[in-house]
């Protein structure tokens, strides 16, 4: 049975440490971590969920695009656990998005993130995955990477008159 786990939120300092790296991929504690990970991320209606944000300082997250309350353009993916994930490439080519956090309740922010980046990590199976993304699955990708290094969302605002409510996020994403 998953567990639905407590998310941390903003001023909890765990969310600003720096998280090791799994050295047991094939480890069977891992596999009931994603799942429940899993779980949590889509009872919060999330598209991506990072390890740290549950209390467990490690390098893992969730990637989990779809379209949802709090993200109604969202493309939809299979659920994807990313371990020991790492940015190998960069487009160079800076897109500002709207981005919020599961730990960030209630707020939303325009963040540049590179518009296509090449990644690697383990997936579930424990196989080493290098892969293109682009787009909102890359701003994921990027937005939950941050999480493992310490970094929310909002530090990435240049301007903080870009920091708003959901509600007033809500406005402008039925709006277009
Ligand atoms: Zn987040």
């Amino acid at each position: 049975m998953n567990k639905i786990l407590q998310i941390s939120e903003i001023g909890n300092p765990i969310l600003r440490q720096k998280s090791v790296a799994i050295g047991n991929i094939s480890d069977r504690q891992l596999d009931e971590t994603i799942a429940d990970l899993m779980a949590t991320c889509e009872a919060a209606n999330g598209v991506g969920i990072a390890a740290p944000q549950v209390a467990a300082s490690v390098r893992l997250f969730i990637v989990a695009s779809r379209p949802s309350p709090r993200y109604p353009h969202a493309p939809t993916m299979a659920p994807t656990a990313m371990i020991n994930p790492e940015i190998v490439a960069r487009s160079g080519e800076l897109v500002a998005g709207w981005e919020g956090c599961l730990s960030v309740p209630g707020t939303r922010g325009l963040v540049l993130r590179d518009r296509a980046i090449e990644v690697t990590y383990f997936n579930r199976s424990g196989e080493f995955v290098r892969q293109e993304l682009t787009d909102f699955v890359a701003r994921i990708f990027q937005h939950e990477l941050d999480h493992l290094d310490g970094i929310l969302f909002p530090d990435r605002i240049p301007n903080l008159t870009d920091l708003i409510t959901e509600a007033e996020y809500l406005k402008i994403a039925f709006d277009n």
